[in-house]
C-alpha cells in the first residue's frame, strides 16, 4: 500500500493534493510520502520480528537526505555503494554499527574512509579486493569483519540488466573460490570472515529464487563452518519486487513466511544474524514523477503527449523498458475514447519516453500527470542532459509538504565549469 490516492477525482500524497503542491514548485518535481517509506520499512522490520534482523536500506535506490533520515530515524541501517554514498549516511547520522558497504569495485581511498568511521562490514566480491582491505584494517591497527558475497548461481525472472546472480554475472565469488577465501582467512590477519552475503537481484517478484539461493548459501555456511570458520552472518540482499503494473508480487509477510522456515536449524537471530538490504521494496511505490503536458499531437497511428519530464529526469523506461502507469493528477470526465498514446520528453533521443503505446485519456496542455512508482532509481538516476537542470525532492508528511532538494538553476548547470581561455 502508499499513500498516493484519489479524493473527489483529485489526487492526493498522503493529505496533500498533488496540484497544490505543483502550483507552489512548478513541474517537474518528485514527490516523496515519507509515511510510506516508513510503513514499508516497518511491514519488512514486522514480518522478520522473529528473527531480528539488521535492515540495512539499500540507499541507491533514492539517497535523498530527508528520506535517509527520517528512515534511519526508525532504526533502519543503510548498504552503500560508494564513497559518496557514505558521505551521505554520515549526514544522516547513522550508526555506522549499522552500515554495509557492497561494490566490485571500491576505492582504496573508498576503504579507508569506511574502515575510519568504523562500519560495520564489507561485502567483499573478489581476493584481490581482499588484499587491499586487509592491507588498509592493517595499517588503520583495526581487525575489520567483511562478508563474502557469494554467487549462488542462480537466475531470477526480472530483467537482464538487474539479475546479479548468475554465474555469468560480475558481481560475487562462486562457491569454489568463496570456501578457499574463507580456507584462507588466516591469510588475512586484519579481517574477520564474519558473514556470507548474497543479492541475486532485483524486482523480483517470488520467493523461489530467494529460497534456492539461501539454500545454497546456509549450504555454504555449513561448509566453511565445518572447516573452523565462525560465520556470524548472513545477508540475504535486497531485490524485493514491488507492484508497478499487474505484478502479484509477495508481501513482506509472504516473503518472511518463506525465508525465516530455511533458517529453522541455524538459529537465526541469535548463533546467526540476518541482514536485509531492501530498496525498491522501501522506496519504490513511495514516490511519482509529477510532469505538465506542453503539447499535444497526432500521428496516423497514435497520439503524443509532449510532457516537461524526460529521460534525463526518469531513465528508466529508457534504461530497461520499465512500465511506469501515467495518471492525471485532476480526472476530468468526458475526455472522449481512448486513445493510444506515447508520452514522451522533450530531449533529442527518440528513447525519450516515459511510456509508449498506453490507452490513455485525451490530456490537454497544462494538464498535470503524475507518472507513479519513482521512488526507487528515479532522482537517483536523473542527470543534467541537455542542460537540464534536476528537478526538487518535494516531501510530504500529513498535511505537509517541505523541499528537501531544490531545483538546480541555470547557474548550477555550469557552477563547475571554466572557460579555458589558453586553448582559444
Ligand atoms: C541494489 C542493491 C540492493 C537493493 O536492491 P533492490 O532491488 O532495490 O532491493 C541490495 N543490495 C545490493 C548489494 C545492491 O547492489
Amino acid at each position: 500500500m502508499h499513500r498516493f490516492s484519489f479524493k473527489h477525482n483529485e489526487l492526493y500524497c498522503e493529505d496533500v493534493p498533488v496540484r497544490t503542491i505543483a502550483q507552489a514548485v512548478g513541474t517537474p518535481f518528485y514527490l516523496y510520502s515519507v509515511g510510506t517509506f516508513l510503513d514499508h520499512y516497518r511491514k519488512l522490520k514486522e514480518a522478520f520480528k522473529a528473527a531480528k534482523p539488521l535492515i540495512c536500506f539499500s540507499m541507491k535506490a533514492n539517497s535523498n537526505l530527508t528520506v535517509l533520515s527520517a528512515l534511519v530515524r526508525s532504526g533502519s541501517g543503510l548498504d552503500i555503494v560508494s564513497g559518496g554514498e557514505l558521505f551521505r549516511a554520515k549526514k544522516t547520522g547513522v550508526d555506522p554499527k549499522k552500515i554495509v558497504f557492497a561494490s566490485v569495485g571500491k576505492t582504496r581511498e573508498e576503504i579507508e574512509e569506511a574502515i575510519g568511521c568504523g562500519i560495520l562490514m564489507f561485502n567483499v566480491e573478489s581476493a584481490a579486493e581482499l588484499e587491499v582491505l586487509n592491507d588498509v584494517a592493517g595499517k588503520l591497527k583495526t581487525l575489520q569483519k567483511i562478508a563474502i558475497r557469494l554467487n549462488p548461481d542462480v537466475a531470477p525472472d526480472t530483467h537482464h540488466y538487474i539479475t546479479t546472480g548468475g554465474k555469468a554475472n560480475k558481481f560475487g565469488l562462486d562457491r569454489d573460490t568463496a570456501y578457499q577465501l574463507f580456507a584462507s582467512a588466516a591469510r588475512y590477519p586484519h579481517l574477520r570472515f564474519s558473514g556470507v552475503h548474497i543479492h541475486i537481484g532485483s524486482q523480483i517478484t517470488d520467493a523461489k529464487p530467494f529460497i534456492k539461493a539461501i539454500r545454497r548459501s546456509l549450504d555454504f555456511i555449513d561448509a566453511v563452518r565445518a572447516i573452523g570458520c565462525p560465520v556470524e552472518s548472513m545477508n540475504i540482499g535486497g531485490g524485493l519486487g514491488i507492484i508497478y503494473s499487474k505484478e502479484k508480487p509477495q508481501t513482506a509477510r509472504e516473503f518472511a513466511g518463506a525465508v525465516l522456515p530455511l533458517f529453522k536449524k541455524h538459529n537465526v537471530g541469535k548463533d546467526l544474524k540476518l541482514i536485509l538490504e531492501p530498496g525498491r521494496f522501501v522506496s519504490g511505490n513511495s514516490g511519482i514523477l509529477v510532469t505538465k503536458v506542453l503539447y499535444r499531437k497526432s500521428a496516423p497511428t497514435k497520439s503524443f503527449l509532449i510532457v516537461d519530464a524526460g529521460m534525463n529526469d526518469l531513465i528508466r523506461p529508457a534504461f530497461y523498458g520499465a512500465y511506469h502507469e501515467i495518471v492525471p493528477v485532476v480526472k476530468v470526465k468526458k475526455r472522449g475514447a481512448l486513445r493510444n498514446t506515447d508520452v514522451v520528453g522533450p530531449i533529442c533521443e527518440s528513447g525519450d519516453f516515459l511510456a509508449k503505446d498506453r490507452k490513455m485519456a485525451l490530456s490537454r496542455a497544462g494538464d498535470l500527470l503524475a507518472v507513479m512508482s519513482c521512488g526507487a532509481y528515479g532522482f537517483v538516476m536523473s542527470s543534467n542532459y541537455n542542460s537540464r537542470p534536476r528537478v526538487p525532492e518535494i516531501v510530504v508528511r500529513g498535511k505537509k509538504f517541505f523541499t528537501a532538494r531544490r531545483r538546480e538553476t541555470r547557474e548550477d548547470l555550469v557552477r563547475l565549469e571554466t572557460i579555458v581561455e589558453e586553448v582559444l
